[in-house]
């Protein structure tokens, strides 16, 4: 077992259930030594109720996850950090929160933050494509980011590996291994099950196709849960079958805690 989770959510975000509490007593029942919460970063100027919390949410987190941090060092590491998408336009905005946080993830789910525009969690076209893999590149290179999360969210939905699907894993693989930046074997992504594709079925993410890309470069690969409930802590099972999945390619995980 992987002794750590930093990629945690809480009811905050408006798409994620159970009390904070419940997510601690959770990670501790599933034995791990540090779980790191990284609810959706909010946005001062975009509330966008169901995918981010809000900005007047953010003191109350941070105060919460102090407070259980306190409450059960004896038992589990607790860790503060944020999963944030990244808007040139916001940078500074991130680095104001990072102030407050143990971490930050990078999870590019959309091109705006009032969610309006592209959304990479849905199908995408292959202009679509490039625009996120290459908004991660700039991410990347921003250096805030303490690990990419399911670099290959954009083939949720998707129903064909393509030539762009491919040029998106060297640019996020070129990048990711410039900048020492770890990526994310994203768990909630094997929950999603297998689905069909050209050749044989498989997941949306981790897709193996781009996994195989991305093994060619020298990246460090961590496993998280995207826990968007305390229950989803005790689901370890699904790390194995992931695990399972990418076996073959060799990939280096990261075994302990980092953050
Ligand atoms: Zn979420
Ligand atoms: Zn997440």
């Amino acid at each position: 077992m992987f002794p750590y989770n930093y990629h945690t959510h809480t009811r905050r975000c408006g798409h994620a259930s159970g009390d904070d509490e419940e997510y601690v007593l959770a990670a501790i029942k599933a034995g791990y030594k540090v779980l790191g919460f990284s609810d959706h970063a909010p946005y001062r100027d975009y509330p966008h109720k169901g995918s981010h919390m809000d900005i007047e949410d953010f003191a109350g987190y941070i105060e919460s996850i102090h407070s259980l941090k306190e409450k059960y060092k004896d038992q589990i590491q607790i860790r503060i950090g944020l999963e944030s998408e990244y808007y040139p336009y916001c940078l500074e905005e991130r680095k104001l929160l990072l102030k407050d946080l143990d971490y930050m993830l990078l999870g590019q789910h959309y091109d705006h933050p009032s969610g309006k525009g592209v959304n990479y969690f849905k199908e995408n076209s292959d202009e679509e494509i490039l625009i996120y893999a290459n908004s991660v590149a700039q991410a990347v290179d921003t250096g805030i980011y303490s690990y990419l999360c399911h670099p290959d969210v954009f083939m949720n939905q998707q129903t064909a590996f393509t030539p762009a699907c491919e040029e998106a894993a060297h640019i996020i693989g070129k990048a990711c291994e410039k900048n020492h930046l770890p990526v994310e074997l994203n768990v909630r992504g094997i929950m999603k099950g297998k689905k069909p594709f050209a050749n044989g079925d498989q997941y949306w993410y981790p897709h193996k196709d781009f996994w195989r890309i991305l093994a060619k470069y020298d990246v460090k690969a961590v496993v998280g849960i995207d826990a968007h409930s305390p229950e989803d802590l005790l689901q370890t099972g699904f790390i194995d079958e992931g695990l399972k999945e990418l076996e073959d390619l060799h990939l280096h995980f990261i075994t302990e805690p980092f953050i």
